[in-house]
């Protein structure tokens, strides 16, 4: 058991010793700046830490760890923000630990496909600096995630299908442990198996197991050439068989991206683009010669057609192809634009691929059902779906939970999980025992292993009510 029922406040002999860690320059306790680190990007109430500290080395974090775990304060890791479960909310107070100051490369390994980081970095700016290597970070999350944020949460995205998560493209890290200790998992070998995979113990674990201080990604050509391709659909229904089929016909899609009726109405509007108000899939093809893109386009053209795909477009046109995936990208942003007047819970769910049309056509009748407006995008091709709730009050909030927890259970029903890329965070913690189990036992033995005094992150992932430990009072900012 996590032996501790408080945690200590943070005094000024605290931001003292915060300070001749990092220095004065790189701790504060500004109202601004707390506020500005209380909420992620979701739906889930602010909650400021009571110092924010800027570390700007690995030994920084090191230290800060160990006096902390010495203390016992709460130690919550930060990289930008736009997590949707309140993983990085600092629910217990204590020290939000910022890595918007830690966003060095430290070293790009171009004959190795490689490019070793600090924690910080934003994955775009990353990629802009490394394209002069011809040489990217496949793992794409809408927003300009960090490193850190986005191997602690083990994000994807568009282009997922093809590449694969953070998981899949992360080789070595260098982690501080809450006792101080700095340790590395994994190696700069794209094949490894010496011991237990540290490596992957740490990705997806949400900064409450160790935080992470460095990282080495494997890094992918920049394809040579591009194709996008959109089809439209009378009914969800053919749209999402057709992803099945693409998906069954060895054709190897970038991406491939499910968006409902509304949605696309929506896009059209917002970005000027000639688009049918009909379920509609993007996709996205990479070769490295004309005639494969050519005939791949070709075999996508005729699978759509036979599942009665009522208009395709296909280009090869870069600037036509970034404009569709622009409103894409932003699809999330141009729904929140066109509710002012809302707040939104987003849903994230994935299954196998052959339970995927099983599980949108159940949304789509509880949201008939329900007559509620619920918008349904996905990353269609790795069995995911985010279904978006706006609301304005507590009972549209309860609703759209209270239907969340419909399709989250139909998910792990279906053989898939309660979430396929948001993580756990604190909005999926009720779940994570009916998805895992038994299972869930092991990961408390983990944490407590690692983190005996429950410092790192609390309240995520795992419930600390179990502990003793209650979330502090709520504020919104
Ligand atoms: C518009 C929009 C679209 C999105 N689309 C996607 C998508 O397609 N796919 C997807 O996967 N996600 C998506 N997200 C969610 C979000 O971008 C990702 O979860 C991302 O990984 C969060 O990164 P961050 O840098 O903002 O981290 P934060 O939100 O700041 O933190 C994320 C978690 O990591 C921990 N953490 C941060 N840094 C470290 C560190 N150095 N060591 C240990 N732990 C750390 C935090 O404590 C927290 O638990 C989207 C979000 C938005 C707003």
């Amino acid at each position: 058991m996590i032996n501790t029922n408080t945690f200590t406040p943070v005094t000024s002999e605290i931001i003292a010793q915060l300070e001749s860690i990092v220095g004065a320059a790189n701790v504060s306790t500004a109202r601004a700046d707390l506020d500005l680190h209380a909420k992620d990007q979701g739906h889930h109430p602010a909650r400021p830490g009571e110092v924010v500290v800027w570390p700007t080395e690995a030994q920084h974090v090191a230290d800060i760890l160990k006096m902390a775990n010495e203390q016992r304060i709460p130690v919550t890791p930060w990289g930008v923000g736009t997590s949707l479960e309140g993983n990085p909310v600092p629910i217990f107070g204590g020290i939000l630990l910022s890595f918007e100051r830690m966003t060095d490369i430290i070293k790009v390994h171009a004959d190795d496909f490689q490019v070793t980081v600090q924690p910080g970095i934003p994955y775009k700016d990353m990629n802009e600096q490394l394209k002069r290597y011809g040489l990217f970070f496949a793992p794409d999350p809408g927003a300009n995630a960090t490193i850190g944020g986005m191997l602690a949460n083990n994000a994807s995205g568009i282009r997922t299908v093809k590449y694969g998560a953070c998981k899949d493209n992360v080789l070595r890290m260098q982690v501080a442990l809450a006792d101080g200790r700095l340790i590395h998992v994994g190696s700069r070998s794209i094949k490894q198996s010496a011991g237990y995979d540290l490596l992957h113990l740490f990705v997806g674990s949400e900064g409450t197991l160790g935080v992470i201080t460095e990282a080495t990604l494997r890094l992918m050509p920049i394809p040579a050439l591009m194709s996008a391709v959109l089809a439209h659909f009378e009914t969800v229904e053919a749209a999402v068989e057709t992803v099945v089929a693409v998906r069954g016909s060895g054709l190897d899609p970038a991406a491939l991206e499910f968006i409902d009726a509304n949605h696309t109405i929506m896009l059209t509007e917002a970005n000027n683009l000639d688009l049918l108000p009909k379920p509609t899939l993007f996709m996205e093809f990479h070769a490295a010669h004309e005639g494969a893109l050519e005939m791949g386009l070709e075999m996508v053209r005729e699978i759509c057609e036979e599942f009665g795909a009522i208009k395709i477009r296909t280009t090869t046109d870069p600037a036509e192809r970034k404009q569709l995936w622009y409103a894409r990208h932003h699809s999330y942003e141009t729904v929140i634009r066109k509710h002012p007047n809302h707040k939104f819970f987003l849903n994230d769910v994935a299954v196998p691929i052959s339970a995927y049309p099983e599980l949108i056509s159940f949304i789509e009748q509880r949201r008939i059902e329900e007559n509620i407006t619920a918008y349904m995008l996905g990353h269609a091709g790795d069995g995911n779906i985010h279904v978006e709730f706006p609301y304005t009050d507590e009972a549209g909030l309860e609703k759209a939970k209270a239907i969340n927890g419909e399709i989250v259970l139909k998910a792990i029903e279906l053989g898939g999980t309660s979430t396929g890329e948001h993580g756990i965070g604190m909005g999926k913690i009720e779940y994570l025992l009916q998805e895992h189990g038994q299972a869930v036992d092991v990961m408390r033995a983990l944490k407590q292993t690692l983190d005996p005094n429950g410092i790192l992150n609390p309240g995520k992932v795992l419930s600390m009510a179990e502990h003793g430990l209650h979330e502090l009072s709520m504020t919104t900012t």
